[in-house]
């Protein structure tokens, strides 16, 4: 037992170390890839559940990696958080987006984009201003953005998050929050928040309808968020069976393979010619 008990020791401490490594190889190449432009930003349609209807798209951020090839965003946004570039992942992808909108709609295209945002970056104390200086330097309009936030980021400080971001939703950029129903909030506080969107997460859409627990969780999130006046966005829609049963349900819009990967800015721009509502 005893050396069972060691050997679980060096296992666990090369285990640690071995974490420590690959955080320091990540943040001195992420430090690089952020100088390099190695960065992309990869547009998902967002859709209308109803009649398909792409509507937009969240951009999600990929690292075309010299070596590794596309390497995506659970690979490296939590060390960026851990080691203070966020923020300038953060910027970069904001920048990236606003120029994107900004050629759309030289090509007389609006699709609205969702943008990720972290804790740390909404809690810069000129995020608000960060954001309305991108879009009118690119002449973009506020109502073509979005901004995510996670469930529990949003929950963190409720106050402060209602603060920061009211002048942006007064501004008419959309607020939503990410993965709706992870994280455990007091729902009398989530509607003092200036959020328009709640973002049902992955987790219970894909067991909508095999499990009867999801099933439940949807079902509830979906009729609250009507009678409080919230849009839905279902993520991670794969089937049919799951886009019939959301629609029963009331929800508004989906994202998810059923309608479209993360796919190349030229790519997005060619769906979203094809179908978007004239
Ligand atoms: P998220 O915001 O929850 O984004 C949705 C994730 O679900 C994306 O993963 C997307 O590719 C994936 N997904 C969408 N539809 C489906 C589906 O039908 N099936 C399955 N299996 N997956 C689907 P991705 O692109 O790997 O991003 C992971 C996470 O990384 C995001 O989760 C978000 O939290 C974070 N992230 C991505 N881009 C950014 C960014 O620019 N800034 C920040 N702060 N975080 C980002
Ligand atoms: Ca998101
Ligand atoms: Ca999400
Ligand atoms: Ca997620």
């Amino acid at each position: 037992a005893r050396s069972q008990g060691s050997g679980h020791f060096c296992f666990a401490r090369s285990d640690l170390a071995a974490r420590a490594d690959r955080r320091l190889a990540i943040e001195q190449e992420l430090r690089l890839a952020l100088e390099r432009n190695e960065l992309v930003v990869f547009y998902q349609p967002q859709v209308d559940l109803r009649d398909g209807a792409f509507i937009g798209a969240e951009a999600l951020v990929r690292w075309i990696h010299p070596s590794r090839g596309l390497v995506g965003p659970m690979e490296f946004i939590d060390v960026a958080e851990d080691v203070g570039l966020i923020d300038q992942l953060g910027s970069y992808v904001l920048q990236s987006v606003a120029a994107q909108l900004a050629a759309w709609g030289r090509k007389g295209l609006y699709p609205k984009v969702a943008v990720n945002v972290s804790a740390s970056q909404c809690m810069q104390p000129d995020f608000c201003s960060g954001i309305f200086d991108v879009l009118s330097k690119s002449g973009v309009p506020t109502t073509s953005l979005q901004i995510e936030l996670t469930e529990s980021v949003a929950m963190r400080d409720p106050v402060r998050t209602a603060r920061e971001l009211a002048p942006l939703r007064a501004a008419g950029v959309r607020l939503a929050i990410d993965d709706f129903g992870t994280g455990y909030s007091n729902l009398a506080t989530i509607t003092r928040l200036p959020f328009d969107v709640l973002k049902i997460d992955r987790s219970f859409v894909s067991e909508c309808v095999r499990d009867g627990a999801s099933r439940v969780v949807v079902a509830t999130i979906l009729s609250m968020a009507q009678n409080l006046g919230y849009q839905t966005v279902a993520e991670g829609v794969e089937t049919e069976l799951q886009r019939e049963f959301l629609l029963r349900y009331g929800c508004t819009f989906a994202q998810g393979y059923l309608f479209g990967k993360p796919m190349p800015a030229p790519e997005f721009e060619a769906a979203f010619i094809e179908q978007r509502r004239i």
